[in-house]
């Protein structure tokens, strides 16, 4: 069941959408080589409760934190704990909060230090194959567009896509039908409507697709121990085009 969504139920979620800008100006201010990962996790915690709201993630399916933090070859969901952050890492930061009854969803993966050529690459095209999927997240087209503008961009760049997870729609639920690859023909799929809201999160890999999950039960890693990038925003479909919800 997809449900779509009222421009005032909108307008609730982009007001959550907005506690997460917060979290990501607080990161972007504190992350930096020698930071540890669960200080990254309290600085957010404790920018979701000034702002009167519930980390998401903590607590669902039995997760420990406020945020999923992934480092380097951690695709998502990586605990945030003692690591300390190296120079040329990259930290995927996912968060979520709930507020009035509605979930907002976003994630953004950061430099720490000096990162390489490469690494810098990999940044710049997860980031931009969000844009081009958020692009698509228009009246009329359907749901694959999304998932293949996503993927192409990506493949054309010489990385690939993760299959083994996929975004989703959000709204009173954090995990709404539909869900949203980052792979798949184009011109498939349910047809895009007015409210709908999407989580759409392309998680990129410099090697293979290919991902497992790691003894704690939470973290995926890439099979190769490739780097991987992740962003994410929520994102409603309106008359209007696109309107991103989270930044
Ligand atoms: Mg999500």
């Amino acid at each position: 069941m997809i449900y779509l969504k009222s421009p005032s139920e909108i307008a609730i979620i982009k007001r959550n959408g907005a506690i997460l800008k917060s979290c990501f100006e607080a990161i972007s201010k504190m992350i930096e080589v020698g930071v540890k990962k669960k200080e990254i996790d309290e600085v957010v915690e404790d920018v979701i409760a000034k702002n009167k709201a519930r980390p998401a993630f903590k607590g669902f399916h039995g997760y420990p934190a406020a945020t999923r933090i992934s480092v380097n070859d951690e695709v998502v969901h990586g605990i945030p704990n003692g690591r300390v952050l190296e120079e040329g890492n990259i930290c995927g930061i996912d968060i979520g909060v709930y507020k009035d009854g509605y979930y907002a969803d976003a994630a953004r993966t950061f430099a720490v230090g000096g990162i390489s050529e490469q690494t810098h690459k990999l940044l710049d095209v997860a980031r931009t194959a969000l844009e081009k999927g958020i692009e698509k997240a228009r009246i009329g087209n359907r749901l694959g567009d999304i998932s293949h503008a996503v993927e192409s961009y990506v493949k054309r760049n010489g990385f690939s896509v993760v299959k083994t997870l996929v975004g989703h729609g959000i709204g009173q639920q954090m995990h709404e039908e539909p869900q949203v690859p980052n792979f798949g023909p184009p011109a498939q799929g349910p047809e895009l409507e007015e409210g709908l809201v999407l989580a759409i999160e392309p998680m990129v890999n410099v090697g293979k697709s290919d991902v497992y999950t790691l003894q704690d039960g939470w973290t995926v890693v890439t099979v190769d121990h490739s780097y991987s990038a992740h962003f994410e925003d929520t994102v409603a479909i309106t008359k209007d085009g696109p309107q991103i919800l989270t930044r």
